[in-house]
């Protein structure tokens, strides 16, 4: 069994529809398993009409709500003629975008947009694009069948960004997954969406999460391969939007490949790596709109180089604590993290020195508690609009001579922290936010400036 995870790009209209059929077409003898984001942008849109709605603009909401249904229904007639077929798919999407007309409705009366009626609109993406790809799957011949990722992706009850229960999704998946596949069908999922353990509940795995669906699938059901279908030929040595000359890794391994998702490399959700690494399950990422192409590999036995590529992020926070007295006794850091796990909050990049703990994280939205409960720590003082670049690579730390040549790429960027990882794969700087995309790009020329294709 193989999964094969397409990405919004690849699914965002008839044509890419169809040429995501071709490339499960030619899979077919390797058992399939798809799953599928929602339509290019259509995330974005949901989670727009949701937060217009709560804001009382309903008129807005419901007129973004038909672009969404003008959008869908076009896109099954054009892959599905005015057959029964597409009859019935366009009434199973038409229903779907009244769904979502009826919870922006709520929302608006209610004025109050919790994290669980978000998950119950954004998720409606995926619902809408599997049901599609499964109808022009089995138009194009395919013996696709649907399956409710709700019904097997179980999580905890966290809206928005919920935990996996590994063992209930791998008995969900033996059960009605895994014999799908050996009767010869391809089971088609949406991806990122879930539900809760209990009752049932729409969940969501968070932003970008159809890759870690895929991985926590392929987990599931000891797959063979999973295969990341995207816009861009694999793994690239940085973010082709900042470096446009950035270039394919063709063998990546899984931790560095996880250090680089981390810290910015977008073509691939953080979490990925985790359930296929516990398996030794290697992950392909691939360009659906080039299917022939070698892509890149995912594994453990990748060669080891000095930089492997750079990736970069923005709009992080940094949080330094000072305290004369108490910093580095016995028990310190212990309560200072502990702070950070109360607020479900994740911290990133850490420094340390005598007098003071620097620490960096993503997500702001429980900054006032944190800060609040820091402050019976020491001294907070925090600094929002930072960024992160990292340099990843097996040997960056092996003699000097790659650390020295990063930090010499850095030109005038202002460093706030610097960091080693304890795996001596990833140097991190943390620096402003507008200086991320130069270092990137200065940082590339420094490693990458004359090599070729790397291996
Ligand atoms: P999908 O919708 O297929 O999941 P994403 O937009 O989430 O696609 O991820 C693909 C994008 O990731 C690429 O278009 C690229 O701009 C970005 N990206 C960031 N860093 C990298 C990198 N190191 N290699 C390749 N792509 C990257
Ligand atoms: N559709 C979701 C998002 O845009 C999940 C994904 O695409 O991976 O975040
Ligand atoms: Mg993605």
């Amino acid at each position: 069994m193989i999964v094969l995870k397409f990405g919004g790009t690849s699914v965002a209209d008839a044509e890419a529809i169809a040429r995501t059929a071709r490339i499960v077409a030619s899979r077919i003898g390797k058992g399939p398993i798809v799953v599928v984001s929602a339509l290019a942008g259509v995330t974005n849109s949901l989670i727009g009409i949701a937060e217009q709605a709560a804001k009382g603009h309903l008129i807005g909401a419901l007129r973004a709500v038909e672009d969404l249904r003008e959008r869908h229904l076009t896109q099954a007639e054009a892959l599905l003629g005015d057959g029964a077929a597409c009859a019935e798919t366009s009434a199973e999407l038409s229903a779907m975008i009244d769904e979502l007309a009826h919870l922006a409705e709520a929302l608006a009366t209610l004025g109050d947009l919790t994290p669980r009626s978000l998950d119950a609109i954004s998720s409606l993406g995926e619902k809408m694009s599997s049901l599609l790809c499964v109808a022009a799957f089995v138009q194009q011949g395919l013996p696709a069948v649907h399956v409710d990722a709700c019904e097997v992706m179980i999580t905890d009850a966290t809206y928005g960004r919920a935990e996996p229960d590994a063992e209930a999704i791998a008995m969900a998946c033996r059960s009605s997954v895994a014999p799908l596949v050996r009767e010869g069908k391809i089971p088609v999922m949406g991806g990122f969406i879930a539900s809760a353990k209990g009752t049932g509940v729409t969940t969501t795995l968070g932003r970008g999460g159809s890759d870690y669906s895929a991985s926590l699938f392929g987990a599931a059901v000891r797959a063979d391969a999973i295969e990341i279908w995207t816009d861009v030929d694999g793994m690239l040595t940085a973010d082709p939007r900042v470096v446009p000359d950035a270039r394919l890794i063709q063998q990546i391994a899984f931790d560095e490949a996880s250090e680089l998702a981390s810290f910015g490399a977008k073509v691939l959700h953080p979490n990925t790596i985790a359930p296929a690494v516990r398996l030794g399950i290697p992950v392909y990422v691939l360009n659906s709109r080039r299917p022939e192409g070698t892509g890149t590999k995912i594994t453990f036995e990748a060669p080891k180089r000095a930089v492997t590529a750079i990736a970069g992020k923005t709009s992080v926070t940094l949080i330094k604590v000072g305290s004369t007295r108490m910093l580095l006794t016995e028990g310190f850091l212990r309560a200072l993290f502990e702070i950070f796990e109360r607020h479900r909050t994740s911290v990133d990049v850490v420094a340390t020195s005598e007098v003071s703990v620097s620490l960096t994280i993503d997500e702001a939205s429980q900054l006032e508690s944190i800060v609040g409960d820091l402050r019976a720590l020491g001294d907070v003082s925090v600094e929002r609009n930072r960024g992160v670049v990292a340099v990843v690579g097996g040997a960056i730390a092996e003699g000097g001579v790659s650390m020295a040549r990063a930090l010499g790429a850095l030109g005038d960027a202002r460093v706030h922290m610097l960091s080693l990882s304890a795996t001596r794969i990833n140097l991190t700087i943390v620096m402003d936010d507008e200086q991320v995309k130069p270092a990137m790009q200065r940082l590339h020329a420094a490693f990458f400036g004359n090599e070729s294709v790397l291996s």
